[in-house]
């Protein structure tokens, strides 16, 4: 083809009539702009028809789209972190699609809170007075301070000025929720003494937080939780307690052994309680705030709260994980509880069998023992014996860009310049879709010149 051969964008957009006129005209227009570069790249040009409507798939499809996790990260954030199980989605669905009784009361049919039922079920499985439901973990430690501390010290230990992904800084987060925030004890050691010596007229809540994603070793001491709750009991100032992940089911059998439980902090009359609900609660983002029936109070009447509330689709997906739990069903239907007990042997099987399905695809594939981490904040090297499937390729980031787009994404790991895939966040009906994602071998050794459509 020559620069005289281009049609019209006008010719080619009539011969796109599935699409609206606006629609062909721009894809027409775009893909005769392309050839255009082609030509005068020297490349050769493909049919422009089948560039034309690829385009118009392309701008047709969401750009958020469901993806595959094989990169052994079970709560990756880049990722979405906690998948939900059918029981929520399909609680999700059902009032997406149609009105749904978020604000009202059964008996009287007058206005309800969109927040009791939630509540309920959070007396029922952790102990709390009370509870309610936020946009997500920043969110419940903004509002916890700003409604019960504003203006006044926040104690919190100096080991504990964290930071989580993504700028959260605790420090930064207690400025703006206007209490001020009153260090303690040094980097590495903290002791109840220093709480005790903080303590003043002024103080408002004595604050600890989960180092989440770090871990101290060595010379190291902090206050105990059951220390912190009998001091804010005998000063009675309010004791807060970010657990961060929300795990309401025992994680050590699987060495997860950092993980403050839900119940735990509540048994042992922490006053305020809150944590995620996408880490390893398992359920849709959302922050928890749970404890004393008053403090709650003040949290739902704070102005903040309209503004960080949750939407009924966040609700409806929480309520059906809780009854997961509710109901002993947890750690069958909520998929990142299956992930994290999901069997090692399991893992490699399944890795054998898609190595095999990938050598017939031309691929030099192979299968290995590795780690898989939980992520979404917690700690790197709590690690999940696991398998993947590697990969090696003389056009691997070619490769990676490939996977990363199709029409389902696939998402692995590379290290040492090979592709892994780590099964254990694969369920087993993503299997066909992941092993679709992967052009054979060749193409992309081409450097994915062979066209695809
Ligand atoms: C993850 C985490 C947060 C932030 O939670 P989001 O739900 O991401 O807002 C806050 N504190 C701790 C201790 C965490 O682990």
């Amino acid at each position: 083809m020559t620069f005289r051969d281009l049609p019209s964008v006008e010719k080619l957009s009539t011969q796109l009539s599935e699409l609206t006129h606006e629609l062909a005209v721009a894809v027409a227009r775009q893909a005769i702009d392309e050839a255009r570069e082609q030509l005068r790249a020297g490349e050769v040009v493909g049919d422009l028809l089948a560039r034309a409507r690829e385009l118009a798939t392309a701008m047709g499809r969401s750009q958020l789209r469901r993806a595959i996790n094989a990169t052994g990260v079970l709560l990756h954030t880049n990722l979405g972190r906690a998948t939900l199980a059918p029981s929520a989605v399909a609680a999700v669905a059902a009032v997406a699609s149609g009105h749904a009784t978020l604000e009202v009361d059964e008996d009287t049919g007058g206005r309800g809170s969109r927040q009791t039922l939630i509540a309920q079920l959070f007396r029922d499985l952790t102990g709390a007075e009370d509870a309610v439901v936020v946009n997500n973990n920043a969110a419940a430690t903004v509002l916890a301070l700003a409604a019960i501390a504003c203006g006044k010290d926040v104690i919190l230990s100096r080991g504990e000025l964290v930071e989580i992904g993504g700028h959260f800084r605790l420090p930064e987060v207690i400025v703006q929720s206007g209490a001020r925030l009153v260090e303690v004890g040094t980097t590495n050691r903290t002791r109840i003494a220093d709480f005790e010596k903080a303590i003043s007229e002024n103080t408002g809540m004595l604050l600890r937080c989960h180092p989440s994603n770090f871990r101290m070793v060595g010379f190291t001491e902090s206050a105990a939780l059951e220390e912190l709750v009998a001091l804010a009991k005998q000063t009675n100032i309010p004791f807060g307690d970010d657990i961060g992940s929300g795990a309401l089911v025992d994680f050590s059998p699987f060495g997860l052994t950092d993980e403050p439980q839900v119940q735990k902090s509540v048994a042992a009359g922490a006053d305020l309680v809150w944590f995620s609900g996408d880490k390893l609660l398992g359920g849709p983002q959302a922050g928890i705030l749970l404890g004393r029936k008053d403090l709650i109070a003040l949290c739902k009447q704070h102005p903040l709260m309209r503004a960080l509330r949750p939407d009924k689709l966040t609700l409806a997906a929480l309520e059906a994980t809780l009854r997961l739990y509710q109901t002993g069903r947890a750690w069958d239907e909520i998929p990142t509880l299956r992930r994290i007990r999901r069997d090692d042997a399991e893992i490699a099987r399944r890795c054998r069998v898609l190595a095999r399905k990938l050598q017939k695809l031309g691929y030099d594939a192979t299968v290995e023992a590795t780690f898989s981490q939980v992520g979404g904040g917690s700690l790197p090297d709590r690690r999940l014996p696991s398998h993947a499937v590697v990969i090696r390729a003389e056009n691997l980031p070619a490769l990676a860009r490939k996977l990363r787009q199709a029409t389902t994404p696939v998402y692995g790991r590379i290290e040492k310049d090979r592709l892994l895939l780590d099964l254990r966040a694969v369920d087993k009906d993503e299997e066909e879709t992941l092993l679709h994602a992967f052009p054979p071998a060749q193409r992309v050794l081409d450097g994915g010149q062979g066209g695809g459509a």
